[in-house]
Formats: C-alpha cells, sequence, structure tokens
C-alpha cells in the first residue's frame, strides 16, 4: 500500500537519524563517538526514582489523568515559575504533555490556517520548520549572524513580517548556538509582536542551562501583555536529565490551554501518570541535583570550548551562554580538506574520524556542525583530538 502524499512532504529528524547513524556504526563494532543526540548523559537524579517508586506502590499514576495533566503537577510548576521568574499563572493556564516537542506539534496544529506564516530565527532548532508544514502553515526563516550573537531584533524582524505572520518562534537559549537573547533584545521583541499581533512561541526548554554567569529568564516576565501574548513551553527532559520520561507543559491563557486539551483527548488522552508524579517530585526535591549537573556542564563547556578552537580551520565567534552545543562554522576547515561542502566534510568525520556530530544544514546553517558537550570530558577532549588529525592529515 502507498503511504499518504503528506509522508513525502515532511522529513525525518536529522538529529535523529546521526544518532542512529553512530548506533548503527556501533553495531558494527567500530569505536565511535557520538556527540549528536540533545541530552544530558546523566541518569534522572535518584530523589525523582525513589519518590516515583514511592506514588508507584502507592497506586499514584496507573490511570488515566486529566488531559491537561494532574492538578498537583500543575500547581507545582505555577509555583515554580512564580518562585523562579515571578510569573503567574492560573491551574486554567497550564497544559501538561509528552514532552516540549509534542507541545510544539500541538500549537501549530491549533493556531495555524493554511499559508499563515510563523518567523524562524535560524539557525533554528529541526523540528519547527517541519512542525509547521505539518499544519499546513508556512516557515519564514529569519536569517540571523554568529558576529552578532544571532541576535533578534525587531529590525530584522521587520523584513520578513507580512499581513500574514501570525506566530514567531524564540528559543532561548538556543539550540544549537546556545545564545540567549538579552532581557533588552527579549523586551524590543516582544515590544515588536505586540504592535504587530504575532504571538510569541516562547520554547524555553534550556532557560535553566545557562553558565559562566549568564542568567535567562522566562520572557513571559517581562510585562503582563507580553506574557498575555506569549505561549511559553518548557519541560523536565534537560534540565532533570528526564528526556525518558517524555514530559513537558505550556504556560498560556486558558484559550490556548483549552484547545491543547481538545487535540490531547483525541490523540493521546494524557501523558503518562508516572511521568507526571516523576515531574512532581523533580519540582518538590531539592533544587541541588539540578544545579551540580548545571555546574557539570558549565565545566565542560568550558574544557570542550578550549578544545574545539585547536582545530584549525574551525570557527566560533562567540562562546556559547546556555544550552548544551557548540556549533562552529566548519567551513574552512571543510574547504582546507577538499570538500565541496560542510555536510560531505561531517559525513567524512563520522565515517573516517568515527566522531558524530550534526551536519548544519539540519538548523539551517550549512556551514556549521553542531556537537553536543553533553557527555564527559575526556570523552568529548577525545572526539575533538579525532576530528583535529583528521583535519591536519586532509589539509
Ligand atoms: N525544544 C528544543 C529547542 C529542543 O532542543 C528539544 C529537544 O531536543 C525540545 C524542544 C524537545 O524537548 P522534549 O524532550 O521536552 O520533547
Amino acid at each position: 500500500m502507498d503511504l499518504a502524499k503528506r509522508m513525502d512532504k515532511m522529513q525525518a529528524s536529522q538529529t535523529a537519524a546521526a544518532a542512529a547513524k553512530a548506533r548503527e556504526l556501533k553495531a558494527k563494532g567500530i569505536d565511535v563517538i557520538s556527540l549528536a543526540v540533545g541530552e544530558p548523559d546523566f541518569n534522572t537524579p535518584e530523589y525523582i526514582l525513589d519518590q516515583v517508586k514511592e506514588d508507584m506502590y502507592a497506586g499514584r499514576g496507573h490511570h488515566y489523568t486529566d488531559g491537561t495533566g494532574i492538578v498537583e503537577l500543575k500547581q507545582a510548576i505555577i509555583d515554580y515559575h512564580a518562585a523562579y521568574d515571578n510569573v503567574h499563572y492560573s491551574l486554567d493556564e497550564v497544559f501538561i504533555a509528552d514532552g516540549a516537542k509534542m507541545i510544539l506539534y500541538y500549537t501549530f496544529q491549533a493556531l495555524l490556517n493554511e499559508g499563515d506564516e510563523v518567523l524562524i530565527p535560524s539557525p533554528y532548532w529541526v523540528s519547527y520548520i517541519e512542525q509547521v508544514n505539518m499544519a499546513d502553515g508556512v516557515p519564514v526563516i529569519v536569517e540571523t549572524d554568529a558576529k552578532d550573537q544571532f541576535r533578534v531584533t525587531p529590525e530584522l524582524l521587520d523584513q520578513y513580517v507580512t499581513e500574514k505572520t501570525k506566530l514567531l518562534v524564540l528559543n532561548s537559549p538556543s539550540n544549537p548556538t546556545g545564545a540567549i537573547l538579552s532581557e533588552e533584545d527579549l523586551r524590543a521583541v516582544a515590544e515588536y509582536c505586540l504592535e504587530h499581533n504575532i504571538l510569541i512561541i516562547a520554547d524555553e526548554i534550556y532557560y535553566r542551562l545557562v553558565y559562566n554567569g549568564h542568567e535567562a529568564h522566562s520572557i513571559a516576565g517581562l510585562s503582563q501583555a507580553i506574557k498575555e501574548n506569549t505561549i511559553v513551553i518548557n519541560g523536565f527532559s534537560k534540565a532533570y536529565a528526564m528526556t525518558g520520561w517524555r514530559l513537558g507543559y505550556a504556560l498560556a491563557e486558558n484559550k490556548y490551554i483549552k484547545a491543547y486539551g481538545k487535540l490531547a483527548s483525541q490523540i493521546n488522552s494524557n501523558p503518562s501518570g508516572l511521568s507526571q508524579y516523576a515531574g512532581l517530585a523533580a519540582l518538590k526535591g531539592s533544587d541541588s541535583h539540578r544545579e551540580d549537573m548545571r555546574l557539570a556542564f558549565e565545566k565542560r563547556l568550558n574544557a570542550a570550548y578550549d578544545e574545539l578552537l585547536t582545530i584549525p580551520g574551525f570557527v566560533l565567534d562567540f562562546k556559547p551562554q546556555g544550552a548544551f552545543y557548540l556549533f562552529p562554522d566548519c567551513s574552512e576547515a571543510a574547504r582546507n580538506c577538499g570538500y565541496d561542502s560542510v555536510t560531505d566534510f561531517a559525513d567524512a568525520i563520522i565515517e573516517e574520524a568515527h566522531v558524530v556530530g550534526v551536519a548544519g544544514v539540519a538548523f539551517g546553517k550549512a556551514d556549521h556542525i553542531r556537537f553536543s558537550y553533553a557527555t564527559n570530558e575526556e570523552t568529548f577532549a577525545e572526539a575533538m583530538k579525532r576530528i583535529r588529525e583528521f583535519v591536519i592529515s586532509k589539509s
């Protein structure tokens, strides 16, 4: 039987494909280092596991829950954002689902009519484009510049806005660049969106993973008007090493939450009950475990950044401030090694140096490669050594 035409129109995630490539090489017995995946290498902290075990045996999380999530977790999320960002939501302004990715999918399904335009600053996280396409929207790529720290400004947006523009996706700290939008830039962009009737989709999944004194706060904390004009999307995957539990949430006006609930009621009923209790445990426990992981990432960033810059022809115009990726421009190195494109160069690094990164074309910047440093320092250093030797031997 033929597949539906819509399957021809969409692409599988290239980060998932790179991770699969690493697994394939490993299965062949090749000593491959994967810096492809976007997830902490830590296991979920034990205090969460202990609490979930207790919940499970006490009979919690065994059944369907409310489609928008359990009240206890919603309340814990509200309290967390009130304490950390001084932003105040009510219970009917929270939606919990199976990961931020799912919520982004729901968001575009709920908001886009055919032809509606969505501004997406590039470099972007891989799934925004495909998810907008799946909702019959039109992704409009807003080109930002490494030399300008990938800033998004009203002047820049103005070049792309049309009467069809409906949404702007902001991802700060950013995957893949690790750039954080300053409070000043966020405010200017948010004010611009209010003036132009553009709803902001703020993907803040990395906002607790910030380093070396940099800070990222929720855009919704800037003013009441901005809060009302923003859907905040966040989750447990990155900050709490809980990618496998699939748990994320949205904070937004109730009309959006109702739409999410309607979609969820026909798509997955509710996120896993046990995962919701795990999320509750994460937020109720001491913050020290999350902080320990953040500090480990900070140490790794500082080491990884120095390591990466020892590779001839790898250029990083600024040091990442958050998330856990390095996104160097590798065009000079690719040219020096005789490759026509950085994508070919990235493939050769996989095949010959046995280090898997993700070619930047997946993020809208074909001259770059993304390397995750969510791995131990020795492994990252070994990966960089392999690439360095490869580059030197080919140049
Ligand atoms: N948003 C960004 C920018 C991400 O990098 C990711 C995961 O890689 C997600 C959303 C999805 O997170 P979740 O695991 O909560 O679905």
